[in-house]
């Protein structure tokens, strides 16, 4: 026992010495640090920072199959949203099939505790952006493989900014109408040739079409954003959309040759390759070392039933001197700086 605890101590200081010399540049990186999670952080839920810069604690999961849904590219393991935003997921599944949609592919959500990603996405950090692809589910169940391997289909002509009208269907512009008229549902973002066939060829109410906004890339899925949830005072809102239609010049810009150009100089490095937990709000560190749930499945959303019970699902902290107790020896931490507030 105390040869052990002697060549603890030698490890103890070996560590410190090396932490007196490690360079800056040591300081791991944000996307590593939460792309290493693999379940939430299970405190209530709270959304922290920005859609582009931040995290979230609470997570739920959707489920990888639901009565109307169907989760893909499961290995990503995005699958993780604030509840808000997986139980309006599940909802509209549900009534997009009364609207004639068979269901919902649902793409990525975000990582259990949000954070920058290894790769892809610059949004979907705080558990409020989540994909679903324009393709409707087909009426069989997927493997694994196949939702690995599944191509979206473009919704555009082929070498055009304009939607293949053999592609599009009505059910297209209902599921989308369904979405943006859900109140929490603050934009959602679709390739300018989207916005502009839905410009052209909506009838009857258009107000909603003032959440669908054009932007880069999303005619394979749209993308849903949620506002900031109640109980979220660290969560950093976005400007409202502009108000009217959005059918007038500011799309016309977007057929000009200006949005397509290169950008112009040095390419600069993505904002997740050199962002540290320094850049992230600081409770980002607390909702890093928070303990997790017991298992994935507690915390899955698979049908209409289950939010309640998913969020309801806290680790309480420990009373420390209880922890201490049932720990061996060898596992008693060791002191650390107290966490960020
Ligand atoms: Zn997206």
């Amino acid at each position: 026992m105390r040869r052990f605890r002697i060549f603890r101590l030698i490890g103890i200081g070996f560590g410190l010495s090396l932490l007196a010399f490690a360079p800056a540049q040591a300081e791991p990186l944000a996307k590593e640090l939460f792309g290493g999670k693999k379940l939430p952080a299970a405190t209530e839920p709270a959304v922290h920072g920005f859609y582009s810069k931040g995290c979230f604690s609470g997570g739920v999961a959707i489920a990888p199959d639901g009565p109307h849904w169907q989760a893909m590219r499961l290995s990503r393991n995005r699958r993780w949203g604030h509840p808000e935003l997986v139980g309006l997921i599940e909802r509209l599944s549900r009534e997009a099939a009364q609207d004639g949609w068979p269901g919902l592919l649902v793409g990525d959500i975000s990582q259990p505790r949000g954070g920058p990603m290894l790769s892809g996405h610059a949004s979907h950090q705080i558990g409020l952006d989540a994909d679903v692809w324009f393709t409707p589910m087909p009426d069989r169940r997927m493997s694994v493989a196949e939702r690995e391997q599944v191509s979206a289909v473009s919704m555009l002509k082929e070498g055009t900014l304009h939607v293949d009208g053999r592609k599009w269907t009505p059910a297209h512009e209902a599921v989308l109408r369904r979405a943006a008229n859900y109140s929490q549902v603050e934009r959602i973002l679709v390739h300018p040739g989207i916005k502009k066939k839905l410009c052209d060829t909506v009838r009857g109410g258009r107000s909603w079409l003032r959440k669908i906004r054009p932007f880069w890339g999303h005619h394979y899925h749209f993308h849903i954003r949620i506002s900031c949830p109640d109980g979220s005072p660290n969560c950093k809102s976005q400007a409202a959309p502009p108000p009217g239609e959005g059918c007038d010049g500011s799309l016309a810009w977007w057929f000009t040759e200006e949005p397509w150009k290169p950008a112009e100089g040095p390419e600069k490095p993505k904002a997740r390759d050199v962002m540290t937990m320094a850049a992230l709000p600081n409770a980002c560190r607390a909702v890093l070392n928070a303990p997790a749930p017991p298992s994935e499945a507690a915390v899955t959303v698979a049908g209409p039933g289950d939010l309640q019970q998913a969020t309801s699902v806290r680790v309480k902290s420990a009373d420390p001197s209880s922890l201490l107790l049932s720990l061996q020896p060898s596992e008693v931490p060791l002191p650390t700086p107290r966490p960020f507030q």
